[in-house]
């Protein structure tokens, strides 16, 4: 499966979606604030970011952008968390350039579909199709 970067201040929220990634096969990395999710960023280049907005400091927005900049770690998808409430997160985290937005409480369903729809546009068309039916031998 993939190897996926959660940056999220909120101990009880990186819980849960860690223990939802891993029920679906993948490898976790987790960072706490923006610039310790952006280090690991860059050393790990993960398969794909969960990105929460609102964190202490530099925000999950401003992450985005230098992810984005970043020819290293450009194609990398990330996936906004966003409050429920803030509508207008979601606007901003699609202009920040975030790939997906889910808003929070995480539902594991709206997860998953986010996930195994963006690492299937990352992969090569034959592989992106057949990656989730591959059987071996
Ligand atoms: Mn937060």
């Amino acid at each position: 499966m993939a190897t996926i970067l959660i940056i999220e201040d909120n101990p009880a929220n990186m819980k849960l979606a860690s223990l939802l990634l891993r029920n679906a096969g993948h490898t976790v990395l987790s960072a706490g604030d923006a610039e310790a999710g952006l280090t690991l960023a860059r050393s790990a280049l993960p398969n794909l970011i969960l990105m929460d907005i609102q964190l202490p400091g530099m925000d999950g927005l401003a992450a985005t952008t230098l992810l984005k900049q970043d020819p290293a770690t450009r194609a990398i998808p990330v996936i906004a968390l966003t409050a429920m409430a803030m509508k207008q997160d979601r606007e901003k985290s699609l202009e920040a350039g975030c790939d997906a937005y889910i808003a929070k409480p995480l539902r594991y369903q709206e997860l998953y579909v986010a996930i195994d729809t963006l690492l299937a546009r990352g992969m090569p068309a034959a592989a992106g199709v057949e990656g989730g039916l591959r059987r071996t031998p």
